[in-house]
């Protein structure tokens, strides 16, 4: 099992197990097939689990590749109109060419 696989199976079972715990605490009730441990699931169930972690994986991985590429690029929403058209007015501050939000750049 590579490490992509692992890191989906580790947040298959976190979901799964938050998932349940969860339904308890809110009386949702889950079927009764389902209230077992990971590997117990039923295989469909199992594959529900690691799609999802799957999605999720992705969806980091490309929001935190954003994260990077604004950060490279000194792209920062604007906190007041959440235009992404900042640009760096001085060393220490940001300003927003759309609603003129001036502030601290953050970094
Ligand atoms: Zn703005």
């Amino acid at each position: 099992m590579d490490r992509e696989e692992m890191c989906k199976l580790r947040l298959a079972k976190w979901l799964h197990k938050n998932y349940e715990n969860l339904s308890e605490k809110h009386s949702w009730e889950t079927q009764e097939r389902c209230r077992t441990s990971f590997e117990d699931l039923p295989e469909e169930n199992k594959k529900v689990m690691m799609d999802m972690a799957k999605r999720i994986i992705k969806t980091l991985q490309i929001q935190h590749h954003l994260h990077l590429v604004n950060n490279l690029f000194n792209v920062r929403k604007c906190p007041s109109c959440g235009s992404e058209k900042t640009v760096r007015i001085n060393r220490y501050q940001v300003e927003c060419e759309s609603c003129r939000w001036k502030g601290d750049d953050g970094n």
